[in-house]
């Protein structure tokens, strides 16, 4: 028996067959709704949770495209289970495999040239092209080709910022002063999640001649309300997006058989958004006001929606800027208007009645396979799972 081990903002254990069945259950989703005719041949970095996975799935059972997953996740050793983007990763070459649908995956740094060399020999041999290029990377830290190791930060920038944030364990709110990062831990942020690496991948990939005369590329930014732009939209993960924006506006002038997007994706609790301060008692409002209005959606169903009426449309549905906007429902006036209603009138007294605590932790315990309807946890489960491309 496998249970949930909670340390801060992860949990150390994971689920096989609740990984299995939540890959299984987006499956489904996609399969009931039309079809898109978009990609064919896709490679999608950070495939293995959060949007990257949505994206591969909705790749594959939508569009019916050959997919390369590159992650970078642990299999079980000793007694520590698999990380749960080991066992999507597994569950998701399963299922495609039993519909003909080709599926690969690379387990390595997609930072380093040689992840990106054994990707390009894979779409050679197997592909020849692809067309569509995800990139979904969320990483704390990128180790540069000399060795050094560069990491990104969650802080402010200008001045120090005060505002409400959730303990969630305690299910208590209080005030937290977010520090300025410093100049270099800006430059290290925007290093680490900015456009560099997603142009790197693009240039070695055109060096290779595997990209399609009509190559689309799109990588994640988030802009939210004004109640978390100094945390996150002028924050030092703010400049970094800033970057990835910059960087598909450069990729798309280079090289003309590309063109590149930034979709602006909605907040939804994953590994990585657990970790910001202020970020999570605004999803726990977000989820109660968009539940209650019936617009609630998770990666699966933003990234479909995304596929399916924003990018594979001729022409694209864009915003002023350029960008794809699936986080529209969120943005809404009429949601964030009641969530500034509530966020200036919330303390601990009042806090459950308007924050969706429990529908948070249900997200977080299900991106690990937990509280999974239907998974008997009781039963006897090996943590020993292979991805099949990995073990051929
Ligand atoms: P996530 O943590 O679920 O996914 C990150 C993926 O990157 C995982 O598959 C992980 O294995 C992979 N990864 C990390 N380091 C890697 C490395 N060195 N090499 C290869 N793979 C690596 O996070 P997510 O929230 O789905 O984030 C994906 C993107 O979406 C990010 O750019 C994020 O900023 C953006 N986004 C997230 C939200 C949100 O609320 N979660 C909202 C809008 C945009």
């Amino acid at each position: 028996m496998i249970e949930p081990k909670i340390r801060g903002f992860i949990c150390t254990t994971a689920h096989p067959a609740g990984c299995r069945e939540n890959v299984r259950n987006q499956i489904a989703y996609i399969k009931k709704q039309p079809a898109t005719k978009g990609a064919k041949k896709v490679l999608v970095i950070g495939a293995s949770t959060g949007y990257g996975l949505a994206s591969r799935i909705a790749s594959a059972f939508s569009c019916g495209a050959a997919t390369i997953g590159v992650i970078f996740d642990k299999p079980a050793s000793g007694n520590r289970t698999a990380s749960a983007g080991w066992y999507n990763t597994a569950a998701f070459e399963e299922f495609a495999h039993a519909e003909g649908l080709y599926a690969k995956t690379i387990n390595g740094d997609a930072f380093s040239d040689a992840v990106k060399q054994e990707v390009i020999q894979m779409i050679q041999k197997d592909l020849g092209k692809i067309d569509l290029l995800v990139y979904s990377l969320a990483a704390p830290r990128r180790t540069m080709e000399d060795g050094t190791v560069v990491s990104s930060v969650l802080k402010t920038t200008g001045e120090p910022y005060t505002n409400k944030t959730i303990d969630l364990k305690n299910r208590s709110v209080s005030d937290v002063t977010i520090s300025p990062a410093t100049e270099e831990e800006i430059a290290d942020t925007v290093k680490v999640m900015g456009g560099e690496d997603w142009q790197a991948w693009i240039a070695a990939l055109d060096a290779a001649g595997v990209l399609d005369e009509h190559t689309v590329t799109v990588a994640y930014s988030y802009i939210g309300p004004s109640l978390t732009h100094p945390m996150y939209l002028n924050g030092s993960i703010g400049m970094a997006k800033k970057h990835l924006y910059e960087t598909a506006q450069t990729l798309t002038a280079r090289y003309p058989n590309v063109q590149a997007y930034i979709s602006v994706n909605k907040a939804l609790v994953t590994q990585s958004s657990a970790a910001i301060p202020i970020v999570p008692l605004y999803i726990s409002l977000l989820y109660r006001v968009m539940k209650q209005k019936g617009t609630h959606e998770g990666c699966i169903e933003q990234i479909y929606r995304m596929y399916h009426t924003m990018l594979f449309v001729d022409p694209p549905i864009l915003d002023t800027d350029g960008c794809l906007r699936p986080d529209d429902w969120e943005m809404r006036p009429e949601i964030q208007e009641e969530i500034s209603r509530i966020w200036a009138i919330l303390n601990n007294e009042n806090l459950e009645q308007y924050a969706d605590i429990d529908g948070y932790w249900e997200d977080f315990y299900q991106m690990f396979g937990f509280h999974i309807p239907g998974v008997d946890y009781q039963a006897d489960v090996s943590a020993e799972v292979q991805i099949p491309s990995l073990s051929e």
